[in-house]
């Protein structure tokens, strides 16, 4: 191994250096571990020739840190891990496999060559689970519209035309739009090419393991959507304003720390307003505030709001709110000038018990969330807004408590329980996630979470479980 970790890296860099397109997340790869593990076939069979998946984690991680293989050694402990999955997938060791891959979706959460093994994996060891054959074959007849008619921005600057957790592709950023104006980014080549990407059946750039359409089945058919495209305008009709990441929780999932944008950051956002943001808004259908903190905590997206409120003349509620809920009162409502501007509101709660609560979102208030939930549920029954939903991200800490969630969800009578998997956002060492991620069967209590999935309270007709029902169909 510590002759054959340098020769991988090595060819790793080149393999960076050649196909610097797939890396398109934040430094981090989406693909190219797949062209890495072409590349370099013959150093995995050497480096695979001990079988003990276990020792070889540990060895693989050790020799690289001792061996200071920078830059980069984080991703390269992820793409040989994806690498050496592959390689075992093709000798026929599903179950290994599975573990390897696993270990590079923690170091690399965006690798789609190590999605696509635990997914092949996770049929050969269950073939009631799809295969990624299947998947891609359905793929074919389908359609999806985001990466035509949706535009979300992140904290980085960039702008995605999906959600970046399940089609980590940047299309541009806002130093895109100050040099080249709106219109260019929203028809960059990137955005082009994933929209080539749905049109020619591919969908090589999502994410077939994490993409809750994909996951649930729900992608329009082929013919829909190519009509549908035909009356698309360049403005998306959805976007998610999701670049500020104030919040005033700090959920061990999303961050390690409480989060406030500093002044001069603010004042940077403000000034986007006019050149992106009220444009975009005024274009578009829906408008979601916000995936990267909570629209309440933010003075960024408090001033978007309470402007917008105050200048549309029509009440078209187009907007969508996405909050943790612990400042989402009557007050807020009132002071921001909400009513008849919202269209949906979606709670992100993770927990029924208050002491789970306290773990999974750190700083929060239970009984102020569960006391703006009745607001919020009493303000649905009205007809005030359209679509109440609360979420919950699946993980060890807390999936017992799936079924008693999904009945509090009943009794406040929502539209919707969204459950969905666990990512590492790099807030968990890889460890701390594999310790959490009890959706990998290699975690001890995956069984009794598979127990928890059969619970026919999960068949509710308002319960989604997005990129959960893989699991669940195979459960
Ligand atoms: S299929 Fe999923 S990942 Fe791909 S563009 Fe649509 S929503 Fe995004």
């Amino acid at each position: 191994m510590n002759e054959v970790l340098p020769r991988l890296h090595e060819l790793f860099l080149q393999t960076l250096r050649n196909y610097p397109e797939t890396v398109a997340w934040n430094g981090e790869n989406i693909n190219n571990s797949g062209i890495f593990y072409q590349s370099a076939h013959d150093l995995f069979e050497t480096l695979l020739q001990n079988g003990d998946n276990g020792a070889f984690i540990a060895k693989v991680k050790e020799t690289t840190y001792a061996s200071n293989l920078t830059p980069d050694t984080h991703t390269f402990i992820g793409a040989v891990y994806a690498g050496s999955a592959a390689h075992l997938m093709a000798r026929g060791d599903a179950v290994a496999a599975r573990r390897l891959a696993e270990e590079a979706v923690s170091y690399s959460q965006f690798d789609l060559f190590a999605q696509n093994t635990i997914i092949k994996a996770n049929h050969a060891i269950n073939p009631a689970a799809r295969s990624l054959e299947e998947t891609e074959e359905w793929l074919k007849t389908r359609f999806c519209m985001r990466p035509f008619t949706m535009l979300e921005t992140a904290s980085t600057g960039e702008v995605y035309r999906c959600c970046p957790s399940y089609l980590p592709v940047s299309t541009g950023t806002f130093a895109d739009v100050e040099k080249n104006g709106l219109e260019a980014l929203l028809d960059s080549p990137t955005a082009q090419a994933l929209r080539n990407s749905i049109l020619d059946g591919s969908f090589r750039h999502c994410s077939k393991l994490y993409c809750p359409f994909i996951g649930s089945r729900t992608l329009m058919s082929r013919e829909e959507g190519l009509e549908k495209i035909q009356a698309a305008s360049l403005y998306p009709e959805e976007v998610f304003f999701s670049h500020d990441v104030s919040c005033n929780l700090s959920c061990p999932s999303c961050r390690t720390h409480k989060m406030v944008i500093p002044k001069d950051q603010q004042d940077k956002f403000d000034a986007l307003s006019e050149k992106m943001l009220v444009p975009l808004t005024r274009r578009a259908k829906s408008v979601s505030i916000c995936g990267s903190g909570d629209p309440f905590a933010s003075i960024h997206f408090r001033n978007l709001l309470i402007n917008y409120c105050r200048a549309a003349t029509k009440k078209e509620r187009k907007l969508a709110l996405q909050t943790n809920g612990v400042l989402c009162d009557k007050k807020a409502w009132d002071n921001i000038g909400l009513y008849g501007h919202v269209s949906r509101v979606a709670v992100s709660v993770d927990a029924a018990q208050e002491s789970t609560y306290a773990i999974v979102r750190r700083d929060g208030n239970f009984g102020r969330m569960r006391e703006n939930m009745r607001f919020l549920s009493d303000l649905r029954r009205t007809g005030e807004f359209d679509s109440l939903t609360i979420c919950f991200v699946v993980q060890a800490l807390n999936f017992r408590e799936m079924p008693d969630f999904v009945r509090w969800g009943a009794e406040l009578g929502v539209d919707a329980v969204v459950f969905s998997q666990l990512r590492n956002w790099s807030t968990f060492s890889p460890a701390e996630y594999n310790n959490h991620n009890v959706l990998s069967r290699a975690h001890p209590e995956h069984g009794a979470l598979l127990d928890v999935l059969k619970d026919p309270l999960l068949d509710s007709p308002f319960v989604n479980m997005s990129d959960v029902g893989n699991l669940r169909a195979a459960a």
